[in-house]
């Protein structure tokens, strides 16, 4: 399968400011490379400071027009933009497995899935609405609005390349916001596409900018942004220790903040389950995009009564999975996103068998593809103390647990900082609702492993972050409320 576009207008190397494309202001470069290959897709314009300071002043030129557009010029605005997301959407998968690597069956699936996002909040745009508050004295009113909070920076990361910025850029725009957005230094491209159909689709100059950046240089340019009073909100999704250390820098300017960040997602199978739904519940959680993913189970604990079963299900499903580079149609698990990621999936599970665990499938790189790929593997006898139950492993392993009664798997469960997902699996309606309740999380898969919808609030607790994308909570963060008290009316 060739991943050739069909409209090569699509493929952009410059930055979006102002409605204009143009280079870095240092005219810099930096390669964005096929993770199945190694090989140079095209070279971006690697943005600084001074990029980021223009972004942010065509933001602000934009924004008193934009915010007082009609909602409605707004919602048509954002519907133009989702149907060419649809229309172009084979070109934007193809980007998408280039620079990422995910099969095309996944690229595919994701623009559908951001663009869903796209259409729901050109919809939510039309209903923003206010209060007019029970009246408490006489001669008095008091109502409150909903303002959007002002130029808004975007943040995403690597692994969905197309639906993370989605979802952040379409509450924003729908909400009166500009914005300025830096995508991840290894996935630019499909974001510089999703900027040039919103160009296309009528969204003016300066009420959305985009630049891409190297890690280092990308730094540099957001620390611009942190420290900008003009910028009032930051919307991040990434890692928990660059989440902190945005909430930090960005403390001196105190700007409304959504965090995003990583998990460490449990999903546990109880003796009462349905095992072949649990198990086709772990293979969609945990080896969609190769296991690179914030909600995958990352701690899969099954009941000792059904733990040999279930293991044997699941290794020969996991054993089944085409391991292939995007061109091939059949592909199911692509390479890995990059050195760093294929080493971090390498130490953990040599950790674990270190530790007394054992490979049932899997456990080893699979050179013979490439340098970033990785087989599908699970590991019996997990335990406590290995770095997969410590550490996001970000990667197509199953670390399979052992525990034996509800209490047990509950205390394991939120043993961890972190709170984005968590699954479990029983037939028992009672333990539905005591388990649902206790959980730490923002987000629960009840006997479901495919939780993602553009209608359902996502977000975590603990050090997964907070704020709320999708859903009619998802357009709160970018607004804010104005209280109104008008006098002398009796
Ligand atoms: P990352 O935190 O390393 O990078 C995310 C973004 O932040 C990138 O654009 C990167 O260039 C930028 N960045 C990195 N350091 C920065 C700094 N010091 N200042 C400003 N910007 C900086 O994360 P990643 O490796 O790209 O993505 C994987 C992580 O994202 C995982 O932890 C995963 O769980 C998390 N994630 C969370 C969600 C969610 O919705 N909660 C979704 C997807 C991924």
């Amino acid at each position: 399968m060739s991943l050739k576009l069909t409209r090569g207008d699509l493929m952009r190397s410059q930055n979006l400011i102002g409605g204009k494309w143009v280079d870095a202001a240092g005219a810099a470069r930096f390669p964005v490379t096929n993770p199945a290959t190694g090989e140079t897709i095209v070279e971006v314009a690697n943005s600084t400071a001074a990029d980021a300071r223009a972004a942010a002043d065509a933001a602000a030129k934009a924004f008193k027009d934009w915010r007082d557009r009609l909602p409605r010029e707004r919602a048509e605005i954002l519907r133009r933009w989702h149907a060419l997301i649809v229309a172009t959407s084979e070109d934007l998968a193809k980007l998408m497995s280039m620079e990422q690597g995910k099969p095309m069956a996944e690229s595919r699936g994701e623009v559908a899935y951001g663009a869903s996002y796209v259409a729901w909040f050109a919809d939510e745009a039309t209903r923003i609405y206010g209060d007019l508050i029970p009246q408490q004295q006489r001669g008095k009113r008091m109502s409150a609005i909903k303002e959007p909070v002002g130029i808004v920076a975007a943040i995403t990361p690597w692994n969905f390349p197309l639906a993370m910025i989605a979802r952040k850029i379409a509450p924003a725009l729908a909400a009166g916001c500009t914005v300025v957005a830096k995508p991840a230094e290894d996935t630019p491209l499909t974001a510089l596409a999703l900027a040039a159909l919103a160009q296309e689709a009528g969204v003016p100059d300066g009420v959305l900018n985009m630049l891409s950046a190297s890690r280092e240089y990308g730094i540099e340019a957001v620390a611009d942004w942190l420290s900008d009073e003009r910028i009032r909100k930051i919307t991040f999704t990434g890692s928990t220790a660059v989440g902190k250390h945005l909430a930090r820098e960005s403390a001196g300017t105190l700007k409304k903040l959504s965090l995003e960040l990583g998990g460490n997602a449990p999903f546990i199978v109880f003796d009462d389950a349905d095992l072949d739904a649990a198990v086709t519940g772990v293979m969609a959680a945990k080896f969609r995009n190769g296991g690179q993913t914030c909600v995958c189970p990352n701690r899969i604990y099954v009941q000792a009564g059904v733990y040999g079963r279930f293991a044997d299900l699941l290794s020969k499903r996991v054993a089944a999975l085409k391991v292939a580079p995007a061109t091939d149609p059949d592909a199911q698990i692509g390479p890995m996103i990059n050195a760093r990621a294929i080493d971090k999936i390498a130490l953990h599970v040599d950790d674990a068998v270190s530790h007394g665990a054992s490979v049932l499938v899997g456990g080893k790189r699979l050179t013979e593809l490439g340098a970033n790929y990785y087989a599908p593997t699970v590991l019996a006898g997990a335990k406590d103390g290995m770095l997969v139950c410590s550490e996001e492993t970000f990667g197509p392993v199953a670390p399979l647990f052992r525990f034996e009664d509800e209490a047990e798997a509950i205390r394991f469960a939120n043993d961890t900082p972190f709170g984005l997902a968590a699954y479990f699996y029983t037939r028992d309606i009672r333990r539905i609702e005591r388990v649902g309740r206790q959980l730490e999380a923002g987000v629960i898969g009840v006997n479901e492993g495919a939780v993602a919808s553009e209608a359902a609030p996502f977000g975590g607790v603990k050090e997964s972050g907070y704020g709320r994308e999708g859903s009619k909570y998802g357009l709160d963060d970018y607004l804010s409320i104005k209280y109104l008290c008008q006098g002398g009316l009796d």
